[in-house]
This record gives structure tokens, sequence and C-alpha cells, in this order.
């Protein structure tokens, strides 16, 4: 065997077992809380991941997929969104209105919907291209300056101007402060989304989504619990 396939191996053996680990503590955590696994999906953040290490996740049987950049996502999956009928992908990070066509293109969900004027330039590109894309709304649990994200104090008024332009909300999403407990975010949002009548929560991240699917998760996004860890942003 070559260099080459036997390193590819390894990599994928790697990644099979952090895949094993991951659901089996998401599966511990919802018996905890009485939740069945079934109702919490896995989201494989690949951002700065090297490919072999993506398609190696893809060989172990994982098909939902985040990426916090619409170019990176591009190179990251475009082909392979042609290959993979079954493939699922979500845009974890900030979207600006200049790449609103190409992220209507390529996702199917978009989990960072967080102010009106984008919400009003993605519902003009699902009504010209026929592309509906789920949403979840990002709230900003912490009311950080420097993040992006609905305050909780706006989020009802969002929510319901959303629904106005009739975009497809189904959860909201959080990115906790870092140096908080982020249970009490969780809490949080997972109350925000019961007096808006949403049932979706994209919460939890390597650190903690645990005690996100035990307080109602139904999507957690883990990338280094996943892929191991990142190489250096530029
Ligand atoms: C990078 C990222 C993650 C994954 O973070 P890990 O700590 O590597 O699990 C989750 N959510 C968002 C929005 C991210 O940008």
């Amino acid at each position: 065997m070559g260099r080459t396939a036997e390193t590819e191996l390894m990599i994928e053996a790697e990644i099979r077992q952090n895949l094993d680990v991951v659901r089996g503590r998401l599966r511990d955590a919802a018996t905890r809380a009485d939740r069945s696994p079934a109702n919490i999906t896995l989201v494989a953040i690949s951002k700065s991941q090297p490919d072999e290490r993506i398609t190696a996740a893809f060989a172990a049987g994982q098909r939902v997929f985040g990426e916090s950049r619409v170019q990176e996502a591009q190179t990251h999956w475009q082909a392979r969104r042609d290959e993979a009928g079954d493939l699922e992908l979500h845009l974890v990070g900030p979207l600006q209105t200049n790449k609103v066509k190409d992220a209507v293109g390529l996702f199917d969900v978009i989990q960072t919907l967080d102010r009106p004027k984008l919400a009003e330039h993605l519902a003009r590109e699902f009504d010209r291209t026929g592309l509906i894309r789920r949403c979840f709304v990002q709230i900003n649990t912490g009311e950080e300056p420097q993040k992006a994200g609905v305050t909780p104090d706006a989020a009802d008024g969002f929510v319901e101007m959303c629904r106005g332009l009739e975009l497809p909300v189904e959860g909201l999403m959080c990115i906790p402060p870092a140096d908080q407990p982020a249970p009490p975010h969780f809490a949080l949002l997972g109350a925000i989304a019961a007096r808006n009548g949403l049932s979706r929560l994209s919460m939890g991240m390597s650190a903690d989504y645990e005690a996100a699917a035990e307080l109602g998760a139904t999507h957690v996004r883990v990338g280094t619990g996943v892929f191991g860890a990142r190489a250096a942003r530029h």
C-alpha cells in the first residue's frame, strides 16, 4: 500500500472514531433529558479543514455539514453537491448581501439570518430562483457588540418580519459568549423559540454540545470534535 493510501485510511479511521464518540455522547445526553436522539442532528462543521478530512467524514457516513464562509464552502462542496443527493449543507457564518445569490445556490439551510436587509435579499432570491432555503434566526444571546445576531429584545419582532416576507424560519441559532457558561444562553434561546412557536434550536459546539442536547438542541454544530484541530485562519 502506498504512503498516501495508508495516510488516507488513518485519517478515515480517526474521523470515524470521532464521529462515533460524538454520536454516542449525543445519545447519552438525549437519554438523560428524556429526548429521542433522532431529534438531534449533528452538523459537522468543516470550515478550515483539508479536503481529505471532509472526504473521510463523508466516507464514514456523515451527510450534514456546516461552513462559515460562502467562498470556502464552494471550493469544499460544489462538486460533492452535484454528486451526492443526500448531502445537507448549512451556512453558519455571517452572510453579506452580495453573497446571497451564491449562498442560496449552495446551502440547504441558512442559520445566520440576522438583519432586515438580509431577510429582504433572501426573500427576493428565493422568489427569483424558486430555491426556498430553510432559515434559522441567529440570536445574540450575550448581547455582545462584536457578534452578529438579533438581540433577545428584538427577536419576536424580527421573526414576525421574516414571516411577513414568507421566509421559512424553522428555528433559532446562537453562539454564546466564549467567557461565560453556555447553559443559560441555551435556555434563553429555547425560551425565545417557544414563545415564537419555533421548534428547532441550533446550539452547542465541540465544548458544550452535550449540555445543548440536554437543553433541547435539535442541531449541534461540532467542528474540532469531529475533524480535529483546524488550520489557523489567514
Ligand atoms: C466554527 C464554528 C463551530 C464549530 O466549532 P468547534 O468548537 O470547532 O466545534 C460551530 N458554530 C459556528 C458558528 C462556528 O463558526
